[in-house]
């Protein structure tokens, strides 16, 4: 056995294909005890010690580093344990080049985000700190003049990794930022932008959060932000774009679930006034959609503060008193709806008929009309109105249905108004801000999976695009040597789902073919994708298919694919809404179109609603051009434990997220290449002022340049020159940016 083995040594073990960071406790008598910095004690014979089984571990992997690329040892085993060491110092922030990983901590850690911090960070560069997502804020802000274009940060992670929360710092810096930004004094108007922007959060997480399994505070949509800042670095306006919000969760959630945050929030904070106007003073459990999951409360949740601050939140984001008045009365309303009863008597009848009532007063409508689109369905054929009852279950289905519409119209409605608010002048360069669903894979995967997925694997397109291919197309060039890296494209997965006669295609055709059913789809979908290697055909079950994502294979549930896609909303329940009393809730359906009447089926596909997937589609492909012309900041928010402990660092849960985010390789990618590059002329101009004494004043700007780089490294190990450029490692730059500060 090894010498270097003596009591105490830090090695690397493998165990069941993986590496594992351990100490050595003994090592004599023909056996090696070592510990596991995951907690277990391993005894290894001498003949199981090999150089491949166990060695000595380099000792950047044992004090750990703050950016990954420096880290000697390169396996994703040292990855894991760099996020480890640094977690249990609670230094949750890496950096990975100028991508920054961030754990949750699920808990606070003090002073981690004091306002003094916010002042540290925006007066250093990045790299002379500590990692922190405001060293990620800050240099994002001064790329906008640094670079003179527009700057985006995508944030990733899965549900509960801290996306959210993360959107939020980024906001609160960048708006410190504006405020203290020298140039044109703050306007009243933009000191306003900048709150109002900050205030929508509350808003926005109250109607679009609710509580999973996954996540106490998950939201249910996906939303962009973006900023525009002026030339003199204030904030002028903004802009909210909001994905997909999941609507069956207003009439139906899961075990240990809740609905969204509002409902419950209304119902502790409501004056008693409210409370006997608009039907809220029993409690939550008397609503049928709110008591089918056994969940009301959570202990990390405080309703009524919730419902204090969503107040505070609109009076700042001038919501008029009615306009309040009305949302909530449009809440009450869809709760009662929620508690309308059925029975069958020859076809489906109303039993509980003072709800209906109460529904009926809260949302403006004609109560006998209510009854009427619950219980029957009419339709127009040739000028005749021909009505035919409904079972219970359709009967279900249209409550439900008009409860979800009412909320997600609502939901549209508040996002319009922040962004009437928040809107500015778009003169000059913004930052945007992505937090999005992650990558999902349930037990069962539906329509909203699909989405979510689709809109996944188009940025992790997107992802690779300016960390590998454009990388490798820069250096080709310009004529720069380096080692290529290989890393997982994944274009072909893309393509079958959304290039011509993909998958999304068919989904979209067989939802507009009358006679098309989930069946008739998935027969389509595997023949005509079967041989394709991304596609899944699974062998036993009958109705579902399945695609390998670059995150890993998901298999999809086909049923109610067709429906959720055709997102159809009966004539007669929409009319009855447009008729409302209430001007409110009648300018929610004003505009919302019907894809099924007599006279749009005359008129032919043209003029007919879109499709749920292909209007996601074009929102993907509009935010994917906004982000193809930004400088991207890549954050990638990562779960310790799926227990949200604050003390427990998982490392199969920790490293099956590392995998799948591409992590390895871009630690490998950012320690190959030369992340920084600037023209001679930007590079020569930028750093004049440190050159004056240091280089003479001879030759062209490409021999100029040299000579500085030469100054800073002769080795040539930080920098090399292209064609018409400057290339250069991170930590050079950083140099070179300090000195410049320094002059
Ligand atoms: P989802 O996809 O479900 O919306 P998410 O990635 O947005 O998830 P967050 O809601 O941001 O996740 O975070 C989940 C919880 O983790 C937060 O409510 C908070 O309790 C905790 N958390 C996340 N980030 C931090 C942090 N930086 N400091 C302290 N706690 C945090
Ligand atoms: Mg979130």
């Amino acid at each position: 056995m090894e010498a270097f083995f003596t009591e105490g040594a830090r090695v690397w073990v493998r165990e069941k294909e993986q590496l594992v960071p351990s100490t050595v406790n003994s090592c004599g008598d023909g056996t090696l005890v070592v510990t596991t910095d995951y907690g277990e004690v391993l005894y290894l014979q001498t003949a199981e010690v090999t150089r491949e089984r166990v060695y000595a571990m380099h000792p950047s992997s044992n004090e750990g580093v703050e950016d990954m690329s420096r880290l000697a040892e390169l396996h994703e085993a040292a990855i894991l344990h760099n996020l480890h060491l640094r977690y249990k110092k609670d230094s949750i922030y890496t950096n990975i080049g100028s991508i920054l990983a961030a754990v949750n901590p699920y808990k606070q850690i003090p002073g981690m985000y004091d306002p003094d911090r916010v002042e540290l960070y925006s007066k250093h560069h990045l790299g002379e700190l500590p990692p922190h997502i405001y060293a990620i804020a800050n240099e994002c802000y001064r790329c906008i003049w640094k670079r003179h274009d527009s700057q985006c940060v995508l944030i990733s992670g899965e549900s509960g990794a801290g996306k959210t929360e993360s959107t939020k710092l980024l906001l609160q810096f960048l708006s410190v930022m504006s405020q203290n930004s020298a140039g044109t004094p703050p306007t009243e108007k933009s000191t306003r932008v900048e709150e109002a922007i900050v205030q929508s959060s509350p808003i926005m997480e109250a109607f679009g959060n609710a509580k999973t399994v996954y996540n106490n505070n998950s939201s249910r949509f996906g939303k962009f932000i973006q900023l525009h800042f002026s030339e003199g670095g204030n904030i002028q306006g903004g802009c909210v774009f909001d994905y997909l919000l999941e609507k069956n969760r207003v009439v139906r959630q899961n075990p240990g679930e809740r609905n969204y945050h509002i409902f419950y929030a209304l119902l502790a904070g409501a004056t008693k006034d409210h409370k006997e106007q608009y039907f809220l003073a029993e409690p939550p459990e008397s609503f049928h959609y709110l008591n089918q999951s056994g969940c009301i409360k959570d202990k990390s949740l405080n309703d009524k503060e919730l419902y204090n601050s969503v107040l505070e939140a609109l009076k700042v984001l001038e919501f008029a008193e009615e306009e309040s008045r009305d949302m909530f009365k449009l809440l009450s309303g869809v709760l009662q709806l929620g508690n309308i009863e059925f029975m069958t008597a020859g076809g489906a009848q109303i039993t509980t008929k003072q709800v209906v009532s109460n529904a009926s007063d809260l949302l403006g409508l004609d109560c006998f009309q209510l009854s009427e689109v619950l219980t029957q369905r009419s339709i127009i054929l040739r000028g005749e109105e021909i009505c035919s009852p409904l079972t219970i279950e359709q009967a279900v289905d249209s409550r439900d249905s008009v409860a979800m519409a009412l909320y997600a119209q609502c939901f549209s409605w508040i996002v319009r108004k922040i962004n009437q608010k928040v809107k500015g002048k778009e003169n000059f360069k913004s930052i945007g801000i992505l937090d999005i669903f992650g990558f999902e894979n349930f037990e069962v995967n539906r329509f909203e999976q699909f989405n979510i997925n689709y809109a996944n694997e188009k940025l992790q397109e997107y992802f690779n695009k300016h960390i590998f291919s454009l990388e490798q197309l820069e250096y080709n060039r310009e004529g720069v040597q380096w080692d290529a890296i290989d890393w997982m494209d994944n274009a072909e997965c893309l393509d079958l789902i959304e290039k011509k006669l993909g998958m999304l295609a068919l989904v979209n055709e067989e939802s507009r073919f009358p006679k098309g059913t989930d069946f008739t789809l998935m027969e389509k979908l595997h023949s005509r994708h079967s041989t394709n290697p991304y596609y899944v055909k699974p062998r036993l079950a009958d109705h579902q298919f399945g695609i390998k994502h670059y995150a890993g294979e998901v298999l999809y549930d086909v049923r109610g694919i067709l429906e959720k896609n055709r997102d159809t909303f009966r004539d007669d329940i929409l009319n009855m809404l447009k008729e409302s009393r209430l001007d409110f809730i009648y300018d929610l359906f004003e505009k919302v179109g019907s894809r099924n009447n007599e006279e749009t089926l005359k008129m032919g596909t043209a003029r007919r609603k879109p499709t749920v997937s292909s209007q996601f589609r074009d929102s993907l492909h509009s935010l994917m051009g906004t982000l193809s012309v930004s400088n991207p900041f890549f954050i990638r928010c990562i779960k310790p434990n799926m227990e949200k402990n604050p003390t427990v660092f998982d490392p199969e849960v920790v490293i099956n997220q590392l995998r799948y985010s591409g992590m390895l390789e871009t630690v490998k990618i950012r320690r190959a290449g030369f992340p920084v590059r600037r023209t001679f002329v930007d590079f020569l101009s930028r750093y004049k002022i440190i050159s004056k004494n240091k280089v003479s004043t001879v030759g062209d700007d490409k021999k100029k340049n040299m000579d500085l780089l030469t100054k800073y490294d002769k080795t040539k190990k930080e920098w090399q020159i292209g064609k018409t450029k400057v290339f250069m490692k991170e930590a050079l730059e950083q140099r070179l940016e300090k000195d410049r500060d320094e002059v």
